[in-house]
């Protein structure tokens, strides 16, 4: 963890430094494509940011140094989503450390593309365990804290695929929408204390995650938007901190469609 201290106070010395303490974000799956994207956006809006990835130290390392260029605290964890006891250990060592967290975003998502035929038992509990069992394990450890608390923001990343279906992606269309119906619900759940609960649902997105598809497909499923083009994560981030900000006030149970007009 980088621990950097973010103090004010006059440059004559005649006044000691305060703390400032700044709102805490917490995102999963925060080290790649979308989750940084927000990390990074959220740290510019003045948050310090606590963020857990599966297996890319490297890609956490960069994010945390770029995080502190920001001017903001940056906790990265080693945790996978689909262990509830080490995604709980993770969010109350980050309350611990930089206090309570006004926001959370579940980014952490894989895809194992296939038609059903061929799906092997594996490939749909790997992608249900991390997509939506992911989710729950994060909004499980967040929520209680939060309501506590009468406040807090949760952004869920869900996809169009959830919506619409999508051939070869029964495994994660079902997890997808799962989000959507799981956010909706909770939004109901804890709204009149003071928790917002939405979720986003990217089209295509330029990531590591769309780069699997090929070219091909990438240029048929962009020339289907009405924007035609592919989405980049920092457009889908402002969405999130959108949702995730007092802007927002009045929106919960919402799901915003971020697909270029898909
Ligand atoms: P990327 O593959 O680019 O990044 C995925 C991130 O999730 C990485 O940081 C990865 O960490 C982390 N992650 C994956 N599995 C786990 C796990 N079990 N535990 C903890 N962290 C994990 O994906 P995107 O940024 O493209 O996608 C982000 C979200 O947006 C996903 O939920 C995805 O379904 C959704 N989405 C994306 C779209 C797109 O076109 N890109 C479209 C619609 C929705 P590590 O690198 O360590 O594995």
């Amino acid at each position: 963890m980088s621990d950097t201290e973010h103090r004010t106070g006059s440059d004559t010395g005649g006044t000691p430094d305060l703390p400032v303490t700044r709102p805490v974000a917490l995102i999963s799956g925060g080290s790649r494509g979308i989750g940084r994207a927000v990390a990074l956006r959220l740290a510019e809006e003045g948050y310090d940011i606590s963020f857990c990835f599966r297996g890319d130290e490297q890609a956490a390392a960069l994010l945390e140094k770029e995080l502190t260029a920001l001017g903001a605290r940056a906790f990265a964890a080693r945790v996978d989503v689909t262990d509830a006891e080490g995604v709980r250990g993770w969010v109350t060592r980050t309350e611990e450390e930089f206090g309570p967290v006004a926001v959370a975003v579940t980014s952490a998502g894989i895809t194992r593309d296939k038609p059903l035929l061929m799906m092997s038992d594996t490939e749909w509990h790997e992608v249900l365990d991390t997509n939506l069992d992911g989710v729950y394990h994060v909004c499980r450890a967040v929520v209680y804290p939060m309501l506590k608390r009468r406040a807090g923001a949760i952004v869920t990343l869900a996809s169009v695929s959830g919506l619409l279906g999508n051939a070869g992606q029964t495994n994660y269309a079902a997890s997808k929408a799962g989000i959507v119906a799981f956010s909706r619900s909770l939004a109901k759940e804890v709204g009149r204390r003071g928790v917002r609960v939405n979720a986003v649902a990217p089209g295509l997105i330029d990531t590591d995650m769309s780069a699997v598809l090929g070219d091909g497909i990438k240029e048929e499923v962009a020339g289907r938007t009405a924007l035609g083009r592919a989405g980049l994560a920092a457009e889908v981030a402002d969405a999130v901190a959108y949702l995730a900000s007092p802007r927002a006030s009045y929106i919960t149970g919402a799901v915003l469609p971020v697909d270029g007009g898909l």
